[in-house]
């Protein structure tokens, strides 16, 4: 039976966060000693993430994205990834990852089902990579953009755009999409960074829009696609294509037809709201896969109509990471 909400939104896509660790510190996400990382026996299992994704399968989920943390640094993702392949318990997944890794096993992933990847780059330039990510990786980044490109694997960029750390990256960035056949999208910034920190103003979808309208030829707006989460442009003669994602001013949650799960196991109906389902203490304390089920399609009944709505629904206020939610 399929997941569908009290919306009339079917849920059909999963994102699952195999980790909450990371081997970068982007300062959107975490801060520079990194957070709280929780203990081993706290994050589920891959057992316990097989057996969840078939009881998934049950409710109609048929779209698999694998985020984190950052997923390549959990030991053993691979045999993970192509075990759900063996057993042909989801058509294929989606990669969320920081590229960093990536590069020594792009054929392996697509061999186990890998279809599109989502690759976060904030900058093309080497020293404010550094100083978003706190790390010097960018080459291996961009050999891995270059791989998963080359072999034939769509790739998405999804650049957070920072006030005053990276808005003079909006271009070069958006050109990367002029003669190769990938789409660079530009997110909004949340408040997901870890820290008691907040903000007083991020960067709007307006903002980086009259951007990319002042400094690129004319964009073309094209379809939103159901269930998408970003309003896309073509320019002509180019290859690819750009995006903008109002992740903070959630312009997207009338079709939206996701769910996630934690590291820990705890489904999420929508990024801004409460954890509304312990998925990880039905998996472990005897609950039958239909239970669990039954429990899963409750919860989804539940679902906010929008990130404004769940954010209201909050118990505490935004302090988390998005390493820690699965981003
Ligand atoms: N480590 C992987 C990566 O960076 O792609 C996967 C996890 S990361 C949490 C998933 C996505 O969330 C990335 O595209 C990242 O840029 C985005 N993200 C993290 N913190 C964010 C924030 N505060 N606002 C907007 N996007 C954020
Ligand atoms: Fe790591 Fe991704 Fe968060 Fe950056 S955005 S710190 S790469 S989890």
């Amino acid at each position: 039976m399929a997941l569908i909400d009290s919306h009339g939104r079917t849920i059909n896509y999963v994102r699952l966060a195999v980790t909450d660790r990371c081997n970068l510190r982007c300062t959107y996400c975490m801060p520079q000693e990194g957070i709280d990382f929780v203990s081993r026996q706290k994050l589920l299992s891959y057992e316990e993430m097989i057996r969840l994704l078939k009881i998934f399968k049950t409710l109609q989920v048929n779209k698999l994205r694998i985020t984190g943390g950052e997923p390549l640094v959990r030991k053993g993702l691979l045999q993970f990834l192509s075990e759900i392949s063996d057993q042909e318990i989801m058509p294929g997944f989606h990669l969320t990852t920081n590229a960093t890794l990536t590069l020594p096993h792009i054929e392996i992933l697509k061999d186990v089902g890998l279809k599109s990847v989502n690759i976060s780059l904030d900058t093309l330039d080497a020293k404010r990579f550094i100083d978003i990510t706190r790390r010097d990786q960018l080459d291996e980044v961009l050999a891995s953009i270059n791989g998963f490109y080359q072999n034939d694997i769509p790739v998405k960029i999804n650049m957070v755009v920072t006030k005053g750390m990276n808005d003079e990256d909006i271009l070069p960035m958006a050109q990367l999409a002029e003669h190769r056949n990938i789409q660079v999208r530009f997110l909004e910034e949340m408040p997901f960074n870890g820290t008691n920190e907040t903000k007083t103003h991020f960067f709007t979808h307006h903002e980086i829009k009259e951007i990319l309208e002042k400094g690129l030829p004319p964009l073309k707006s094209l379809p939103f696609t159901k269930g998408g989460t970003s309003q896309n442009y073509s320019v002509d003669g180019w290859k690819g294509d750009i995006g903008i994602i109002a992740s903070y001013s959630r312009t997207f949650c009338g079709s939206c037809n996701r769910v996630r799960v934690t590291p820990t196991g705890q489904l999420k109906t929508c990024l801004y709201g409460n954890h509304v389902l312990d998925l990880r203490q039905l998996l472990r304390n005897g609950s039958s896969d239909l239970e669990i089920a039954d429990s899963i399609k409750q919860v989804v009944a539940g679902k906010p109509m929008d990130g404004f709505e769940a954010e209201r629904s909050r118990f505490v206020d935004i302090t988390e990471s998005m390493a820690t939610i699965g981003g």
